[in-house]
């Protein structure tokens, strides 16, 4: 994609129309400054995309595996180099949100909820996503398989999910600040029933987070809980703003090392359980969808995940042939893409053509024919 050798002067003007429309409908993702155009497929981007980008913009060889350690290692090192030249690494800005069980095998639980119209907060197996109302109590559960150093404690953070909205910090609307007189009123998330808990400011990315010492279950019990609550709803104007987030949780020696990490998306809203239902509907609704166009026409979708995906094959052949799953909002969007994959494959199956006739022909004289028809195009 993105050849345009490979499209007749009417195709690729078609083409770039088509784009025109579609760059204006989408709310695109925040594109790297050095980021070729292309790079605007990432609609929805999940942070891993934006991270993999980071490391191209750092020069620093593009590793085949995501490594989630990679970001820790930065911020160790850059802890380290801490000094009057000092320069905050780009990686550093970017909280990672890849679960990292790590040699404690960390894991979060939520209570089984369910979607009643009452439910104060429950969560989404199936979306990772925990939904809440304001200020209400949502109890986390944490699993470890052996006790963690002397003085671990247990971190929460607040960062917004999508990439162009990745590099602010979330923090609670200056309406519901103005009503709180603590301390830590700006805080998003709060841990309740703890007076152990501890409001961070970091000086460097100002993002908050909270602490609190981590506690062995007690006796008799697997899990330890912690209770959080989420003090602004998701559409709080001046806030968040409809924008979606993720909590992450690390568990982390008194160092600040990460021993292990979980994330998951939290919506702050009036009803919890109805929107669950809504959107685990919607959720299920478009991966059928997308069966079934896989299905009819086998369509590529440009991929979301890069760094995870990229092959060793040398042959770009090879490559093209994988399919990636593009989750798009709105049949008119999707109707658009589906419409530009249309036309890339077929100006893929153009260029396949010509190629062929510069190979000696195998199939005989019939593709012998076909060439030379292609030749007086
Ligand atoms: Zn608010």
């Amino acid at each position: 994609m993105g050849e345009p050798s490979g499209f007749t002067p009417s195709q690729e003007d078609t083409f770039r129309e088509l784009w025109g429309v579609v760059t204006a409908s989408i709310d695109v993702g925040m594109a790297p400054q050095r980021a070729p155009q292309h790079e605007q497929w990432q609609v929805e981007a999940p942070i891993e995309a934006l991270a993999s980008t980071a490391f191209l913009l750092n020069d620093q060889e593009l590793h085949e595996q995501f490594d989630e350690d990679l970001f820790d290692t930065l911020n160790s090192e850059a802890m380290m180099t801490k000094g009057s030249d000092f320069v905050t690494p780009p990686a550093s800005t970017v909280p990672v949100t890849t679960d990292y069980p790590g040699e404690y095998e960390f894991k979060i639980h939520f209570q089984k909820s369910g979607t009643a119209k009452s439910v104060t907060s429950t969560y989404s197996e199936q979306l990772n996503k925990l939904f809440c109302q304001l200020a209400k109590t949502s109890p986390v559960s944490m699993q470890l398989n052996k006790e963690p150093p002397h003085g671990a404690v247990l971190r929460a953070t607040a960062v917004y999910k999508k990439t162009e909205h990745v590099a602010d910090v979330v923090r609670r609307c200056p309406h519901h600040q103005n009503e709180d007189s603590a301390e830590h009123r700006s805080h998003l998330i709060r841990v309740e029933g703890s007076q152990r808990a501890q409001y961070f400011e970091d000086g460097h990315t100002k993002r908050q987070s909270v602490t609190v010492p981590y506690e062995p279950p007690q006796p008799g019990a697997e899990m330890t809980t912690i209770l959080l609550s989420f003090m602004c709803n998701s559409s709080c104007m001046g806030g968040m703003n409809r924008r979606p987030i993720l909590t992450i949780l690390t568990l982390e020696t008194p160092e600040g090392g990460v021993l292990g990490r979980r994330c998951f998306e939290v919506r702050v809203c009036a009803c919890p359980g109805r929107d669950r239902k809504t959107e685990e509907e919607n959720s299920t609704k478009t991966q059928n969808g997308i069966k079934q166009t896989k299905k009819k026409k086998s369509t590529l979708a440009p991929d979301v995940t890069p760094a995870k995906k990229l092959k060793t094959s040398s042959s770009a052949d090879e490559e093209d042939k994988e399919i990636f799953t593009l989750h798009i909002r709105g049949k008119k969007r999707y109707e658009l893409l589906k419409e530009i994959n249309e036309g890339l494959d077929l100006a893929d199956k153009k260029r396949k053509k010509q190629a062929k006739k510069h190979e000696v022909p195998a199939t005989g004289k019939r593709l012998m024919q076909q060439s030379e028809r292609s030749d007086s195009d």
